[in-house]
């Protein structure tokens, strides 16, 4: 499979599919980004790179840094992170509130705002320093030592962040949450700052391509376990248009609202797209159509 010439005839399909959405105004740091910026980038499981467009442009990971966080706790709590956080698709919007009560504040999926909340309180317990350990690990996966929060970003989101703050203190109430939430809010608003491009991103997925197995060899998680968090992406990635990215797509994906999504070829490698442009869901409009395309050229979808 020649990767590079797939990725170019992506990025021509796309250039030509006009209307690429609004980039996130809800964190006014981000909506002065243009919508019609694109990269993609895809790395093979032995961390070769293929990159089109802006590929090497770092971008807000916002909530593609979920799955990171994912799976530093699952590393190290394995099945009993699911009694505190569960695996089923919400339907919902990523920020909603209405779940939480019905289902006495164990949120849906660790990938709505809600359950990465509780991932990140739970990291905080385990590290002492959620958002240095993401940090560290993302350097390390994507063999890039500059990596760092956008203080901007993170501000912008704490300022306008009240919403989150409502979730964090609404989860607590049921004893689902252990750290004071501004702290917490803390820590999560800088792991969704975290600037990264397409390459990095690509490359510190590799372990779910890996089946577990990190950059350098070592294992981070059992094959179980991250299989476990390629279904979680393919049926909670995409907020609540998962159903339509799974049909389209066909791969396990995780979105953010800086534009970026992050999808996984299981045994073959790991992709990252980017472009600003949201739907009303919150996903890239221009980065589903690129995968949407990759799969529809290469056939390398799961199904
Ligand atoms: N930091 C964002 C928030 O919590 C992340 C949203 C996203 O990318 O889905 O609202």
């Amino acid at each position: 499979m020649n990767y590079q010439h797939v990725l170019e005839q992506i990025a021509d399909d796309v250039a030509a599919t006009p209307g690429r959405g609004r980039s996130a105004d809800y964190i006014p740091a981000l909506a002065s980004v243009d919508p019609s910026r694109f990269g993609i980038a895809l790395a093979d499981t032995d961390g070769k790179v293929y990159g089109v467009g802006e590929w090497r442009t770092p971008f807000s990971a916002q909530s593609i840094t979920k799955v990171f966080t994912l799976a530093l706790v699952l590393a190290q709590d394995g099945p009993t992170l699911w009694e505190q956080v569960g695996r089923e698709p919400s339907g919902n919007p990523f920020n909603s509130l209405v779940q939480l009560e019905y289902e006495n504040g164990i949120p849906r999926n660790p990938f709505i705002n809600a359950g990465a909340l509780v991932v990140t309180d739970r990291l905080q317990t385990l590290t002492g320093d959620a958002s240095e350990d993401l940090l560290d690990f993302l350097r390390a996966e994507s063999g890039n030592p500059d990596l760092g929060f956008d203080i901007e970003v993170a501000a912008s989101e704490s300022a306008h962040g009240d919403r989150n703050a409502a979730l964090a203190h609404f989860m607590a109430s049921y004893g689902n949450i252990r750290h004071p939430v501004p702290t917490l809010l803390d820590h999560y608003f800088r792991q969704c700052s975290i600037e990264m491009s397409c390459a990095d991103l690509a490359l510190a997925g590799g372990f779910l391509a890996r089946h577990g197995v990190r950059a350098d060899g070592g294992r981070l998680l059992s094959r179980s376990e991250a299989k476990q968090i390629n279904a979680v992406m393919m049926t909670c990635g995409t907020y609540d248009a998962a159903g339509d990215f799974a049909h389209r797509v066909g791969l396990p994906g995780k979105s953010g609202v800086g534009g970026g999504i992050l999808a996984v070829l299981p045994g073959k490698g790991t992709l990252c797209v980017w472009s600003p442009g949201l739907d009303e869901r919150g996903n890239s409009v221009a980065g589903v159509a690129a995968l949407d395309r990759f799969t529809t050229l290469t056939g390398l979808s799961v199904f």
